[in-house]
């Protein structure tokens, strides 16, 4: 073996196992649109689901933070990056969510890395939901813990996890809202079942925070569960990009000692702090922009009931259009870009063999016209 044979084998493989990624070079892409190839389509793959990303409030709020504070935090927070927009977003994010603190990481990615590896140690649990993102389980796979998943939404099968014999620490993981189905965790349930055996439920509210619960609070607010770490994400409903971790103050403290991503990474620019500061104002105040959102899931949904492919259970702007073959998944959604309408088809190994899946998500940007049209060429698809 040498390293060219082994880049070139595993590309062949990837190839012939049908899953092969490509990326889409667009030259304009917003919640609702989205121009790749010199061709207009209407975009349901966006996870921009308020329409922020454009916004030209935040837009303002992004171009003031850098005339004022420079386009780079010009080191990590534990050198010089820790900056005005920082301290006081990180404030605001643990009083509108209910917490003692917050602290901000560049992605999701980085802040469930961070978290996950910094809090756990030999002989500790971890007990996953089968579905978590990928940020999660990778986290969770590669520290010294022990992992253990459990079937999707499912607490009586945590709690049957629970009762295995333990020395360490039990941190059980889950989403809010599940990123590939769209469906929601019954927290309460999860979060009492590790309570009673002295575990903490760390929750990735991804795609809840902004989209649902009284101000936007997410899903966690929403079910009226508190877990001991929360991670919010900006790069969906806030249409920006970076990741907050919410937890008590000694939690904070231990983060700020030992989360690496803190330490050994450059902070977020204080520019883009200032347009997540515009982003938090919008989602405060943005009922109209959830009930707008509502009503489009709604529409969608009752339209969509005569398909003979199903809609996967779920109230949230994620709407898996289930098909299950991997190659019909990419056919599907080539019929669907061949009249107008971007829809990416999700195949393994993002999700379970045999459950590809069109993963469309719907934004309060969408027209009842755009939802329309992705109606008529599922519609026409279909026949
Ligand atoms: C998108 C996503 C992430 C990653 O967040 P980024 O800020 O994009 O890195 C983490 N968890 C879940 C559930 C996600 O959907």
């Amino acid at each position: 073996m040498s390293w060219p044979h082994r880049i070139e084998q595993a590309l062949t493989d990837r190839r012939s196992s049908g899953q092969y990624r490509q990326r889409h070079l667009s030259q304009q892409a917003d919640a609702r649109s989205l121009r790749v190839a010199g061709q207009d389509y209407l975009n349901f793959s966006a996870n921009d689901y308020l329409g922020l990303s454009h916004d030209t409030r935040i837009i303002s709020a992004w171009q003031e933070g850098a005339a004022r504070y420079g386009v780079g935090a010009g080191g990590s927070a534990h050198v010089t990056g820790y900056r005005a927009p920082q301290a006081a977003l990180e404030s605001e994010l643990a009083d509108w969510l209910g917490y003692d603190r917050g602290l901000l990481f560049i992605s999701g990615f980085a802040a469930n890395q961070a978290v996950i590896t910094a809090m756990m140690a030999k002989n500790d649990r971890i007990f996953a939901d089968k579905l978590c993102h990928a940020s999660l389980l990778e986290a969770a796979s590669l520290n010294p813990a022990t992992l253990r998943r459990f079937a999707h939404n499912q607490p009586s099968a945590l709690a049957q996890l629970l009762t295995l014999p333990a020395s360490g620490e039990t941190l059980v993981i889950t989403e809010g809202i599940f990123s590939m189905d769209g469906d929601r965790a019954p927290l309460a349930e999860l979060h009492q079942l590790s309570q009673a055996q002295g575990g903490w439920l760390l929750v990735d509210d991804a795609h809840g925070v902004g989209v649902c619960g009284e101000q936007g609070r997410g899903s966690c607010w929403q079910q009226g569960v508190k877990p001991e770490l929360l991670i919010v994400t900006f790069g969906k409903a806030f249409g920006v990009s970076g990741a907050a971790v919410l937890c008590n103050e000694e939690t904070a403290e231990y983060l700020l000692q030992f989360a690496r991503h803190l330490i050994y990474s450059t902070a977020m620019p204080p520019a883009q702090v200032c347009a997540l500061q515009a982003a938090l104002g919008c989602i405060r105040q943005g009922d109209g922009l959830r009930e707008q959102l509502s009503a489009n899931i709604h529409y969608f949904r009752q339209q969509a009931a005569g398909l003979s492919w199903s809609l996967a259970p779920s109230d949230s702007a994620i709407q898996p259009l289930m098909v299950g073959d991997e190659q019909a998944a990419l056919t599907l959604s080539q019929r669907l870009r061949e009249r107008g309408c971007w829809v990416s088809a999700i195949r393994p190994p993002t999700v379970p063999p045999g459950t590809s899946r069109l993963r469309i998500t719907l934004s309060a940007a969408h027209r009842t016209e755009d939802i329309n049209r992705l109606l008529e060429a599922l519609h026409a698809a279909n026949r």
